[in-house]
């Protein structure tokens, strides 16, 4: 395969080598070369023949530093370790997104890699992966020096629920990618080095490099507007989502027309528009969890005593009723047999304690992992099931949201917040989505709160009236497709 960009001295002793849709690059340390990054396993050989028109001897690559796991970063490894013998670095957290190779070394982050007249920082900045690092060095050109940087993993596509879901990754990534851009930005970069050539313009500076007396690539206004842009980018994937798959939880079912928790406000519900249920798991005295709010059953049912006082059986004498319609309790099982096929997203709350594991069972058993988010009032409920099945989403509901709130959810990788919604702001939600958080408000009382809550970019929202919801996104949207 023909390279389709031509390998050159970019600056000092660095060296562009790769293509257009994966750079690589090779730094002549004087004492060997070091190359970051080896693009796919198809432009292997590219890479190859770059260095040798180059005048170099691929044998002569003592390391090659990986700046994340992916594939158009790494693929290209196993054949250029079959060339060289060299000593491989990755982030211990990407070792599984590689095939084909086994890395020699795990970065450290702040550690320091050196070679001949070459020291490399390595600096861990996650959020693209979970192990993407950013490599910053001096390099010496006309007696000055000047230092090179590579953000790792600018790209913000893979920041998407959709992408993150299937690649098993927690929504806090986002967060991550904030905080990795504001510590990038500390950095004084005057070599600015992409690892695709479109975070840099690679290809274009080369093209003015050729007709120019002055190096395009030495540039230091270019560093902090590329940060810029990045963290504009991740927050305009997170505001289209918040739209694009926007939750209306029918919160107990469409409860402010029919008996809430029961197959018939589930079903009104889904017929108002919702695209999300929203409910509460208890167990009852003989071990079945059931769907129900209450501490106790007597708003519901008039009789004393809490859920787990009474077995299924004696449960499912009393009926239910709302505006004159009525049900029965529901078990959760058989909710989600007949929910768990549908395109919906649940959220379940806990309403006691030491349930945990059964309730993960269930979410397992129905194969609801990826579209359910399992809350509590009890931040030791959300950990217990987080602790015993780590593949599932979590989020906290609470009254009151503090720095402490949101530094124990991203301790326990809690990935939702669930605030009041009189609390509710787009500065609020702005903030919380830069933690990463997914934003859930509660206790949508009445219409101006429920257009309130949906104008502050929230991603979802419970409401016992979905139907009203339901409308109010449409016009939305209409708005927006009209006006822009
Ligand atoms: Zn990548």
């Amino acid at each position: 395969m023909l390279g389709d960009m031509k390998p050159f001295n970019l600056a000092g002793n660095i060296y562009f080598v790769g293509t257009y849709k994966a750079s690589s690059h090779l730094i002549d340390t004087g004492d060997g070369l070091i190359l970051i990054d080896t693009g796919y396993a198809e432009t292997a050989d590219v890479i190859a023949e770059s260095v040798a028109e180059l005048g170099f001897d691929i044998r002569d690559v003592k390391y090659i530093l990986h700046s994340h796991g992916h594939y158009d970063h790494t693929g290209g490894t196993p054949k250029i370790l079959e060339l060289t013998g060299a000593k491989t670095f990755i982030s211990e957290d990407d070792v599984k997104y590689i095939s084909g190779w086994k890395p020699d070394h795990f970065y450290r982050d702040g550690q320091v890699i050196s070679l001949g007249n070459t020291q490399i920082l390595c600096v861990a900045t996650p959020g693209h992966t979970e192990g993407t690092f950013s490599f910053f060095f001096d390099v010496d050109i006309d007696g000055k020096t000047y230092r090179a940087g590579m953000f790792g993993g600018a790209g913000t596509n893979q920041l998407k629920k959709a992408y993150l879901h299937k690649k098993k990754c927690s929504w806090l990534n986002r967060g991550l990618y904030f905080e990795s851009v504001e510590r990038l930005k500390q950095e004084h970069v005057d070599i600015f080095l992409g690892n695709h050539t479109w975070n840099n313009q690679t290809k274009e500076n080369y093209e003015r490099m050729l007709v120019s007396d002055t190096n395009p690539f030495i540039d230091e206004t270019k560093w902090l507007p590329f940060l810029q842009k990045c963290e504009k980018d991740a927050e305009a994937v997170m505001l289209k989502e918040s739209r694009d798959s926007f939750v209306n939880y029918a919160h107990r079912g469409a409860s402010e027309y029919t008996p809430e928790n029961t197959f018939l406000a589930f079903y009104t519900g889904m017929y108002m528009g919702a695209n999300g249920i929203e409910t509460d798991v208890q167990m009852t005295k003989d071990g079945v969890l059931v769907l129900f709010h209450d501490d106790t059953i007597t708003r519901l049912t008039g009789a004393e005593g809490r859920v787990s006082d009474y077995t299924l059986d004696e449960l499912r004498q009393y009926t239910f009723e709302t505006n004159g319609q009525t049900d029965k309790i529901v078990v959760l099982e058989d909710f989600l047999r007949q929910f768990a096929f549908r395109d919906i997203t649940f959220a379940i709350e806990i309403k006691q304690a030491g349930i945990e594991p059964q309730i993960a069972d269930m979410i397992r058993k129905y194969h609801v992992e990826d579209k359910a988010i399992v809350t509590s009032f009890m931040p030791e409920c959300i950990r217990a099931i987080k602790e015993y099945a780590p593949e599932l989403h979590i989020g906290l509901l609470t009254k009151n949201v503090t720095d402490d709130t949101v530094a124990y959810l991203k301790q326990i990788g809690a990935e939702e917040i669930c605030p009041r919604a009189v609390d509710v702001t787009p500065e609020k939600t702005a903030i919380w989505h830069r933690e990463g958080l997914n934003v859930r408000p509660w206790g949508v009382k009445n219409e101006e709160l429920m257009r309130q809550v949906y104008d502050s970019m929230a991603d979802g929202m419970t409401v016992n009236f979905p139907d009203k919801l339901a409308k109010y996104i449409r016009e939305q949207a209409e708005i927006q497709e009209l006006f822009g």
